[in-house]
């Protein structure tokens, strides 16, 4: 089997003065997530060190693992999770339309399409597209979703078979894919019969400097070739008779560069390449010391990240993950925290569901999860969506319940709830609601023992018999007995009751969200429109949605989660099987969040 090679010249300019500056140990590849059987047979780890040609400025890993190891059946990256993510493409697609212009019959390629979003960017608006992709699974996705995309390597002979089948590509795009591509030489060929004469090829690549700045070295992986900066890559397009005429900046994996390149003088070359060139002699980012400097840092930061896991171990905390990204993997095969350390990572994206993390064996389970059980911590893999990630409903229960985040990069901080704010304000968590705490705050809230565990409404409700019929709600059209000249007569309920209350909402207010631990209830609507959200006591986000109008009678059994919201000003008449008269009423009445299904996605 052939596993890969190790890197002797660089990949650009073939010179063998390469400077190894960092070394991040052995490691498996950072997308072969692992299945029940593949957790029974050997894993395979390669040496994870990067090194900066002193001839070109190319920053490169030193060993090439086979593609066939990295893209085959296991590879698990799939690009659209996210709404950042989608968004941004959909961007880059608008923005190259503004930039560049293109006619209706036009073909725009993408090399690496992953499930072709970025192509989905530019379908919409007319465009023809065709996207390559070496992932079976991945590309058999984007086909369903009617993105056309051939299976395999860019390589000459794909190359020529599309241009015969399809013509030549106006705009050749390669996001986050340029650096995974070792045979440089092949993509320069493939892109010269790929590309219009007045075609252009554009890339999207993390940007060497701002990993450095911001200490991103999670971003360093196996799939990751190569860290690229503008002074190599200028040289290495000349060579070949091309142009890199433009440059712009992004922030998305960290922070991204996407660079414009066209063949020799068919454009005029912008202000801002010799402007970032000038900015990267500045921030020396082609020093070795600079170089050195950076992989100490690294080291520190895996002991500080280390120390503050097995703080928080020591004190008995449970630990998860939020999302499960390529790059978590590089930072906890690095770090070597493990499944003891981490109980599970949470994953939106469905294809991994049910795998475990590539050498440290982490299972991967669905999001929902984290409301399940009494997690303490969530460490947020993907970092630089961790804006967006806080924002999902599952999350926010998870903070409001008390959980807390932490962000490894670049400082491990942690990040909870003021619970204080909150309840003044209840609607939903934002950045205000959040305080930041570091390692010496957790070590000096347990030495001052004034921590208390948050109250958890989960540990109530164990006691409370579970009732198999989940939800046993009725809705009922209640029909008048009698009518004549002198009005109507409508018998609302022959039921036991003790309490009985008329109640008006105000349009869109919210009432209830809560279960009942005896007391049946019995709404009738007399006005206006509610949406009402049921669950059952125990899975809170087993959600279903009824409307109930006036002249409808709603029967909310014990242990069934109710939440009303007033679509339009409404009354009701709200009676009860428990008084409420009594102390007993706050004792029935557990209060817990409810979701509405179309906020979690499912
Ligand atoms: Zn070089």
């Amino acid at each position: 089997m052939n596993f890969g090679r190790k890197l002797t010249n660089c990949r650009m300019c073939d010179s063998t003065d390469l400077y190894e500056f960092l070394d991040l140990g052995f490691l498996p590849p950072a997308d072969r997530i692992l299945n029940d059987e593949r957790m029974n047979e050997p894993e395979i780890h390669f040496p994870l060190k990067v090194a900066q040609c002193q001839n070109c400025g190319l920053t490169q890993l030193t060993y090439v693992v086979a593609p066939e190891i990295l893209y085959g059946e296991a590879y698990s990256y799939e690009s659209s999770i996210t709404e950042t993510g989608k968004k941004h493409f959909f961007d880059m697609a608008d923005s190259i339309l503004e930039k560049f212009a293109l006619k209706n019959n036009d073909l725009i390629i993408d090399i690496g399409s992953n499930v072709g979003i970025l192509l989905e960017g530019f379908k919409r608006k007319g465009l023809r597209v065709l996207g390559i992709d070496p992932a079976p699974k991945i590309a058999e996705i984007a086909n369903k979703r009617e993105i056309e995309t051939w299976n395999g390597f860019i390589d000459k002979n794909i190359s020529e078979l599309i241009v015969n089948k399809k013509g030549r590509a106006k705009i050749i795009t390669a996001t986050n894919v340029f650096a995974h591509i070792d045979d440089k030489q092949g993509l320069i060929e493939s892109i010269k019969i790929l590309l219009e004469e007045d075609g252009i090829f554009i890339i999207e690549v993390p940007y060497l400097a701002d990993l450095i700045d911001n200490l991103e070295y999670d971003t360093i992986y196996l799939d990751h070739l190569e860290y690229l900066s503008l002074k190599p890559l200028i040289k290495f397009f000349e060579k070949h008779g091309f142009e890199i005429f433009d440059v712009e900046k992004y922030s998305i994996h960290g922070n991204s560069i996407r660079i414009f390149i066209s063949r020799k003088n068919f454009m005029n070359i912008s202000e801002n390449v010799y402007k970032l060139l000038e900015l990267e002699e500045k921030k020396g980012i082609y020093d070795k010391n600079n170089l050195d400097e950076f992989a100490r840092k690294v080291c520190v930061h895996k002991k500080e990240f280390l120390e503050l896991v097995y703080e928080l171990k020591k004190q008995g905390k449970k630990i998860v993950g939020i999302s499960a990204p390529a790059k978590g993997n590089t930072l906890l095969n690095y770090c070597k925290i493990h499944n003891h350390h981490i109980d599970y990572m949470t994953e939106k994206s469905k294809i991994k569901l049910g795998y475990y993390t590539p050498g440290m064996h982490i299972p991967i389970i669905e999001e929902e999860n984290l409301l399940r059980d009494n997690a303490d911590y969530g460490i947020i893999f993907a970092w630089n969506f961790a804006d967006e990630i806080i924002k999902n409903p599952i999350n926010q229960e998870f903070l409001r319940r008390g959980g807390k985040f932490i962000k490894p990069i670049p400082k491990p901080i942690i990040m909870e709830t003021n619970i204080e704010n909150l309840r003044k304000n209840d609607i939903s968590i934002n950045k205000e609601h959040i305080e930041i705490k570091e390692f010496k705050d957790i070590k000096e809230i347990r030495n001052n023992s004034g921590f208390t565990e948050s109250d958890n409404y989960i540990e109530i409700k164990k006691d409370i018999e579970k009732t198999e019929n989940l939800f046993g709600v009725k809705l009922k059209k209640i029909d008048p007995i009698f009518i004549d000249n002198r009005g109507i007569i409508t018998d609302l309920l022959n039921e036991p009751i003790k309490n009985v209350g008329l109640i008006t909402t105000e349009k869109n207010a919210i009432r209830a969200s809560h279960y009942h631990k005896k007391s049946w209830q019995y709404s009738y609507i007399l006005q206006g429109k509610f949406e009402v959200l049921i669950a059952p006591y125990d899975q809170p986000i087993n959600v279903k949605k009824i409307v109930i109008n006036p002249g409808e009678l709603i029967t909310i059994p014990p242990l069934v989660i109710h939440q009303f919201k007033a679509i339009e000003k409404a009354i009701m008449i709200n009676m009860e099987s428990e008084s409420r008269a009594e102390q007993g009423y706050e004792d029935d009445t557990i209060r817990v969040k409810i979701y509405d299904k179309s906020e979690l996605n499912l």
